[in-house]
C-alpha cells in the first residue's frame, strides 16, 4: 500500500478496496473484491453492506495496519473465514479457526437431507461423527428443538471450537460433545434415529494437489488415508449396529465415492441405500437405513 503512487490521499474506505482488488487480482487471490470487503468490514467491526454507506471515511492508522496485517496474512493463503474468524453455515454464524475444517455449502444438503429424515414434533437422538466445528450437529439440533444430539471428534481443540459454537447458538443443553474415534467414547447401549458424518474422505495422494488455502485445513479433517476410505469403513461398520429400527445413515463422500459406499452400506446391512447428488451434479452423499424390526 505504501509503494501508491498517489500515498499523500487518505486510506479511505473506497481507496482501501480498490487498492486491494488490485494486488488480490494480481496475486490470484480469488474473489479479490469480496475478500477485501469482508476482511475491511471485520477490521472496522461493521458489515459489508454499511461499508458502502461510508466510502469516504479514512481509516485510522491503527485500523491501516490491522488491515495490513490480514492482507499480508491472505496473501500467504490463509483461508477469509479463519482471518475473519466466521463462516455462515445454514443461516447461522459458526467460529471457525485453524483447528477446525470451514464448513461447505455441500454439507448444507447434507444437513438439509437429514432435517427431512427426523420427525418435526416428536423427539429423536441424532449423532455426529467428525463434528470438526460443530456445523451439522448444532444446525441439527436449532432446527428441530425436540432432538437431542451427540457429535463426536478426535480433535480435542476441535471440539473446543464446537463447544463455543454451541454455546453462542444457544444449543448446549442438547448438544452433548465426547472426545474419541468415531463411536469410541459414545456409551455403549445409546441407539440412534440418524447418524450423520462428513468425514475425512480425501484421499492421501491427493493432498498435495489441493488448493493452497484448503491445505492450511486440518489435515486430520480431510485425509481419508491410501484410498480416501479408511475412516468410512471403520465408520460404517461401526454405525449401522447402533441404529434404531428403521434409523438413518447419512453420510457426505467424495464425488467418486458413491458405488464403493454404498457396497460399504449394503454389506453392513443397510436398506433402501441410495446416493444424492451436490450442487455441482457429483455424487455426495450417501444414505442407508436400519431394517425396520
Ligand atoms: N462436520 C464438520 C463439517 O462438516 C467437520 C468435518 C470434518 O472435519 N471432516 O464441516
Amino acid at each position: 500500500m505504501s509503494q501508491d503512487a498517489a500515498s499523500n490521499e487518505p486510506w479511505t474506505i473506497r481507496r482501501v478496496l480498490d487498492w486491494t482488488r488490485g494486488h488480490f487480482d494480481k496475486q490470484q487471490i480469488d474473489a479479490a473484491r469480496l475478500t477485501a470487503e469482508l476482511l475491511l468490514a471485520h477490521v472496522l467491526s461493521t458489515t459489508r453492506v454499511k461499508l458502502f454507506m461510508d466510502l469516504d471515511r479514512p481509516l485510522t492508522k491503527d485500523e491501516l495496519a490491522t488491515y495490513k496485517a490480514l492482507i499480508q496474512r491472505r496473501l500467504a493463503y490463509e483461508p477469509t473465514q479463519y482471518l475473519i474468524g466466521q463462516k455462515e453455515f445454514y443461516n447461522r454464524p459458526f467460529k471457525v479457526d485453524a483447528r477446525v475444517l470451514i464448513p461447505r455449502p455441500e454439507t448444507e444438503l447434507l444437513v438439509q437431507t437429514v432435517l427431512g429424515l427426523l420427525p418435526k414434533d416428536a423427539p429423536a437422538r441424532v449423532l455426529d461423527l467428525c463434528t470438526g466445528s460443530g456445523c451439522i450437529g448444532i444446525s441439527i439440533a436449532a432446527e428441530r428443538p425436540l432432538t437431542s444430539v451427540w457429535a463426536t471428534d478426535l480433535s480435542g481443540d476441535a471440539l473446543e471450537v464446537a463447544k463455543a459454537n454451541a454455546e453462542a447458538l444457544q444449543v448446549s443443553g442438547r448438544v452433548t460433545f465426547f472426545k474419541g474415534d468415531l463411536l469410541a467414547p459414545v456409551p455403549a447401549d445409546a441407539q440412534f434415529d440418524v447418524i450423520v458424518s462428513n468425514p475425512p474422505y480425501i484421499s492421501s495422494p491427493q493432498l498435495p494437489g489441493l488448493q493452497k488455502e484448503v491445505q492450511k485445513e486440518p489435515k486430520l479433517a480431510l485425509d481419508g488415508g491410501a484410498d480416501g476410505l479408511a475412516v468410512i469403513r471403520p465408520l460404517v461398520a461401526a454405525a449401522m449396529p447402533r441404529l434404531k429400527a428403521g434409523g438413518w445413515l447419512a453420510l457426505e463422500i467424495d464425488e467418486d465415492q458413491g458405488p464403493p459406499v454404498k457396497a460399504l452400506l449394503e454389506a453392513a446391512g443397510a436398506v433402501d441405500v441410495r446416493i444424492d447428488k451436490d450442487f455441482a451434479r457429483h455424487d455426495r452423499m450417501v444414505f442407508g437405513r436400519a431394517k425396520a424390526s
